[in-house]
């Protein structure tokens, strides 16, 4: 099973942010997607959830062509978080969970459902805000919430658009602790935006350097995360270091500030 991309372009009006994109997603894999503010990561996966409709190219999901498949279908093999969330309806943090099991259900909640969005809710750790509306929590508990739906929808493609960005780092280790043990099951995967580059380190198997909307580098985390890559797409001097843990990357900031003096100068 596999979702295809290929030569997949997207415009907002006249202007082109994403240019002849071509990846797959596969089984048991975690995919991340990392590259500067605006280079095309959440309009990259807004398309492949079907918000957006690509002026070129096209999507296959298990060799059929996307569009051609029902939203009902789609939505039980592609489960999408997206970064932020502006649609915050009226509504609790059980109810939203409970929306994950929508494209399964036929006319009401079987106790497998609710059996499924317990275990999710537990998964996040929100089960004692259930009865809270979403608009009475904080960010990164809102965040903990939409992750809990997508779980409980069961999809076989998670989508996870900087899921992260709101959480304490307690919270983003579990999820992408989480996200490591949803592809580990070899039958899921989860193609992940990420802003902090040692999360894609630490648990990606690829990833994708996306910059002003194209692919730059596409493989292992050490073909592609070299410094010279690294610091090229930033535009930042970086310092890389390798502990017993692991390889890590964080911002020089003497150097990097006295990199911005320059360009200002
Ligand atoms: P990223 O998620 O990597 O920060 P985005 O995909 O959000 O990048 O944005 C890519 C580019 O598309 C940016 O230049 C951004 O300004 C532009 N863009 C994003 N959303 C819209 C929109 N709704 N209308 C017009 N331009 C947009
Ligand atoms: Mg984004």
């Amino acid at each position: 099973m596999t979702l295809a991309i290929k030569n997949l372009s997207v415009k907002y009006g006249p202007v082109q942010v994403l240019s002849r994109v071509s990846f797959s997603l596969s089984n048991g894999e975690v995919l991340c997607i990392i590259g500067p503010n605006g280079s095309g990561k959440s309009t990259l996966i807004k398309t492949l959830a079907g918000i957006l409709e690509p002026c070129d190219g096209n999507i296959t999901l298990d060799e059929r062509d996307i569009s051609k498949i029902s939203k009902n279908e789609v939505a039980k093999k592609i489960g999408y978080v997206p970064q932020d969330f502006q649609f915050l309806t009226s509504a609790s943090v059980l109810e939203a969970v409970i929306l994950g099991r929508r494209p399964h259900v036929q006319w009401s909640l079987s106790r497998s459902d609710l059996a499924k969005v317990d275990a999710a809710m537990e998964m996040l750790n929100i089960s004692s805000m259930a009865q809270k509306m979403l608009t009475e929590l904080s960010g990164g508990e809102r965040q903990r919430v939409f992750i809990a739906r997508a779980i409980a929808q069961e999809p076989d493609y998670f989508l996870f658009d900087e899921p992260t960005s709101a959480l304490d780092i307690r919270h983003q280790i579990d999820v992408f602790q989480m996200v490591k043990k949803i592809a580990g099951s070899k039958t899921r995967s989860v193609l992940v935006a990420v802003h902090d580059l040692n999360f894609a380190y630490h648990y990606a198997d690829r990833v994708i350097l996306l910059d002003k909307g194209e692919i730059v580098s596409m493989g292992t985390v050490d073909e592609v995360m070299t410094e010279e890559n690294i610091i090229s797409v930033y535009g930042v001097p970086m310092q890389f270091i390798t502990t017993s843990s692991g390889r890590y990357v964080f911002p020089d900031w003497v150097r990097a500030e006295e990199h911005t003096g320059k360009l200002q100068k």
